[in-house]
């Protein structure tokens, strides 16, 4: 219902401390932003004076100034409007609080700040840690590489939805892509939801923050300039136990509570008292995703990882390979009553158990995650992932998958890992 008009260059003037908000609202139209003078920034990465920025459907943005600036927009475009009240000082006395404890641990040569942001749904926690990340990334005289997580699997915002995450930022994020990336460590989790599995994802949890632990011990860099830990919205009765799990694991320092006042008073209740517990205000500019635009969401998601993104073209291949030559697995076996269970067994020994899978139908649109891992002997379950292929066909006759893959040929050793999450490929 919304009408749509076709607006030529647009130029807004904006005052300090102002910032100037538009999405993308419609398939195939492109808004491109140029900053004019002054200087200005797109959730904490600096914009270069005259060049073109290019942003594509689904695009929320704010361009924030602390000195003033004059922008240009062109495209045709929804709302767009500058707003004068931002909670961008408070952002910026987080990340300067976060730069003391830098400072101090690198004098001292302790871990740096692990900071938690914790908040329900649209609040903007990715964009606060987007913000925290680049401010801290453009600090380059002092060599920063924080270290991002997200333990988010319904956005996977590191590799694919279903999986959980971790990035070294060594820059500040390009203005159009939301996260730098190098060499991430992935976890498969297979769900979208937490609650699908807890204990899985506890355990990979622990696992994770064990492993960057490892990593933060042995590189003083990374150890000083700390962790940013992004969560996901379910903040209510398991979603909170499971993020004081997280702070447990990873030895949280500092929580960041977005907006909600109740989950703030909860952790500094429970929290011990060396974790200090920050309530901080949402911006009024964060939008509000419905269940359709989160499908959405992570249907881009996959489609990107095969793909690329309009500044990064990708080829996939199709590949095919005999039933008989792929060792599909899924991890979590479904509930057996209490009665037939083995003395021996927890409940969450099932929920953490590789179970085999016979393929077939069953496997058509769903992801399958490539394990670092090569035979069932090894600790396959907690052992990171390489990367994923589709299953876009299925031939039981000739006993035949057809995957999409990054990867020209799928790597015979490889044990696959099958996750719920599934993908159509309109492209094939
Ligand atoms: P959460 O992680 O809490 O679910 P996000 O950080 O992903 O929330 O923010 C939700 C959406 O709002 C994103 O698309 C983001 O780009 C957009 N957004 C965040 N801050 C602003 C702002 N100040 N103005 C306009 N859009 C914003």
């Amino acid at each position: 219902d919304s009408v749509e008009v076709q607006i030529e260059d647009q130029e807004f003037q904006l005052e300090p401390d102002n910032e100037l908000r538009f999405e993308v609202e419609n398939k195939n139209e492109t808004v491109v932003l140029e900053l004019k003078t002054g200087l200005a920034e797109i959730f904490g990465t600096e914009l270069v004076k005259g060049k073109s920025y290019t942003f594509h459907f689904g695009a929320k943005i704010a361009v924030f100034t602390w000195q003033g600036c004059s922008l240009k927009l062109r495209g045709k475009k929804g709302i767009s409007y500058i707003s004068k009240e931002t909670p961008m000082m408070f952002y910026l006395n987080c990340h300067a609080s976060l730069e003391q404890l830098r400072v101090k641990s690198e004098k001292e040569n302790i871990r740096g700040p692990v900071t938690m942001v914790v908040g329900p749904t649209d609040v903007g926690k990715s964009t606060l840690c987007r913000i925290l990340l680049n401010y801290s990334a453009r600090m380059n005289a002092l060599g920063r590489r924080p270290i991002y997580v997200d333990l988010d699997p319904g956005q996977g915002q590191i590799s694919v939805p279903g999986t959980i995450g971790a990035v070294m930022v060594e820059r500040p994020a390009e203005v159009e892509e939301s996260f730098s990336q190098a060499a991430p460590l992935v976890y498969h989790y297979g769900h979208t939801n937490m609650s699908i599995n807890s204990t899985l994802y506890n355990t990979l949890i622990s696992r994770m923050a064990e492993v960057i632990h490892q990593r933060m011990d042995e590189n003083p860099r990374i150890n000083c300039s700390g962790l940013i830990i992004n969560t996901c919205g379910w903040v209510k009765g398991k979603g909170y136990q499971h993020l004081t799990h997280i702070a447990l694991a990873f030895e949280v320092d500092v929580i960041l509570v977005l907006d909600q006042e109740r989950l703030y008073n909860e952790l500094v209740r429970d929290m011990p008292v060396f974790v200090k517990v920050v309530l901080l205000p949402k911006s009024g500019g964060v939008v509000e995703r419905n269940n359709k635009f989160r499908l959405e969401g992570r249907e881009a998601r996959i489609r990107e990882y095969f793909y690329g993104s309009p500044r990064n073209v990708l080829h996939p291949h199709t590949c095919e390979v005999r039933f008989s030559d792929i060792k599909v697995y899924r991890i979590g076996s479904p509930p057996i009553p209490n009665t037939l269970m083995p003395l021996d067994m927890q409940k969450t020994d099932l929920e953490t158990k590789l179970e085999p899978v016979t393929p077939g139908l069953n496997m058509m649109h769903h992801i399958l995650a490539l394990s670092f891992s090569t035979t069932v002997e090894e600790d396959v379950v907690r052992t990171t992932v390489a990367g994923f292929v589709c299953v876009t066909n299925v031939d039981t006759s000739r006993q035949m998958l057809t995957l999409l893959s990054p990867q020209p040929k799928p790597l015979p050793e490889t044990i696959y890992l099958m996750s719920d999450v599934q993908f159509m490929d309109n492209n094939a």
